[in-house]
């Protein structure tokens, strides 16, 4: 791989990862191949004992694949990068690797539903006892920490009530414990947020939403800052299987050359919409970093490059008004997920949090009319003109707005 540490990070996102190929190809062949062929049985003896660096399987190392996590790893300021064949394999696979019986995890409360339920559900079977807090709020996070406390599990902005903890102070509480600090850092991707120089010991994606961005891939990724902790992981991840594919490799790298830009336009018009919203008479409030009323607005400018793409806001008349907005859109698209080039909205309490329960919900500020909205890359207007004929449908009594 060329050196690319001097440059920009929109140079970065063009050329990470990218090396010399056969026939001068400017992009990485995709090497679409489960295993690899040895020269002799001594060549694949050296590979097997890890005496010569080569390919022997694509379980445990593909050229496509490692070019893409060359490339995430620079964009992360990262040591090296591991692929996976989801976020969620991502996720367990730290889990897997970090945690053993006896341990405890300190998790951001409004964390991804997969995430809690994989923490309460699973975890718990192999004896690692959890506890969710807001990690936005310091001394909780204090508080919540245990002698046997192993790991701090940061989700920042926090899904979907768009929290934002203090990646920096609450690393530095989990040092001081000598615990893991984690962070899945998908909603800002690199472009925004960068957890290892904020203190981080791995900052993990799925890469599904911004980084790879055109909604037609689920993968993810894990970020770490040296040696000991790859190798680690990568045993881990080698032995549970959940690696990326090569394909789905290539589809990320192409994606993560219109990281930057695409971020700038998710933020420019986020902010727009956002602003939109807020002076809405039918939307009671709205959640987005880049507002001056949301309660962490301050660290948001120090934390995050720009405030991202993803808003929530509450609908005038509860799930009634929530419903008939996401039933009444044309242009964002009624799904789930996020990140990628077309503005999709969803109400979490009955699709991606409808997991959880009520209880736990309530605690991590999702209420029932929560609509998520993830802003595209289209015409601001386009998607503002949009929300405005959904919202006329609503059908609110202007006195029930709160305050
Ligand atoms: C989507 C998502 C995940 C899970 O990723 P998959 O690629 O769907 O497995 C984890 N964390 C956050 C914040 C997400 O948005």
């Amino acid at each position: 791989m060329s050196s690319n540490k001097n440059l920009q990070f929109e140079s970065k996102c063009v050329h990470a990862g990218i090396g010399e190929y056969e026939f001068g190809s400017v992009v990485p062949p995709i090497y679409q191949t489960s295993t690899f062929k040895f020269e002799n049985a001594a060549h694949g003896a050296k590979l097997f004992k890890g005496e010569e660096d080569g390919f022997i399987y694509t379980r445990l190392k593909n050229p496509t694949i490692e070019a893409m996590e060359n490339a995430v790893a620079d964009l992360e300021d990262g040591y090296k990068a591991l692929g996976c064949a989801s976020g969620m394999a991502a996720i367990s696979t730290v889990f897997a690797g970090l945690l053993k019986q006896g341990d405890h995890v300190v998790c951001t409360n409004s964390v991804y539903g997969p995430t809690l339920i994989l923490l309460k559900n699973f975890f718990t079977k192999f004896g690692v006892e959890s506890v969710f807090v807001d990690t936005d709020n310091l001394e909780h996070v204090e508080a919540a920490i245990k002698p046997n406390t192993k790991m701090i599990y940061v989700e920042s902005p926090a899904n979907p009530v768009i929290s934002v903890t203090d990646i920096a102070a609450v690393s530095k509480l989990a040092h001081a414990n000598k615990a893991f600090m984690v962070v899945d850092n998908t909603f800002m991707s690199p472009a925004l947020q960068k957890p290892l120089n904020l203190g981080a010991d791995i900052s993990l994606h799925s890469m599904t939403k911004f980084l790879n961005g055109h909604a037609d891939v689920v993968a993810g990724i894990i970020v770490v800052k040296d040696e000991e902790m790859y190798s680690l992981l990568r045993k881990t991840l080698s032995m549970f299987g959940g690696v990326i594919d090569p394909f789905n490799s290539f589809l990320v790298h192409r994606g993560l050359k219109t990281l930057s830009i695409r971020i700038e336009k998710h933020c420019e018009n986020a902010l727009l919409v956002a602003q939109y919203l807020e002076n809405h008479p039918k939307v009671q409030w709205v959640k987005y970093p880049g507002l001056k009323s949301h309660p962490q607005y301050e660290l948001g400018l120090r934390q995050h490059a720009g405030p991202g793409g993803m808003i929530s806001f509450e609908v005038t008349g509860g799930i009634k008004g929530g419903e008939i907005t996401m039933n009444s859109v044309k242009l964002c698209q009624l799904a789930v997920s996020l990140g990628g080039v077309e503005s999709l909205i969803q109400h979490p309490a009955s699709m991606t949090h409808s997991g959880m329960s009520k209880e736990d919900r309530e605690a991590a500020g999702i209420t029932d009319g929560l609509v998520r909205l993830s802003v595209g890359i289209e015409n601001a207007k386009d998607i503002i003109d949009d929300l405005e004929q959904a919202l006329a449908k609503v059908e609110v009594p202007i006195e029930s707005k709160v305050n």
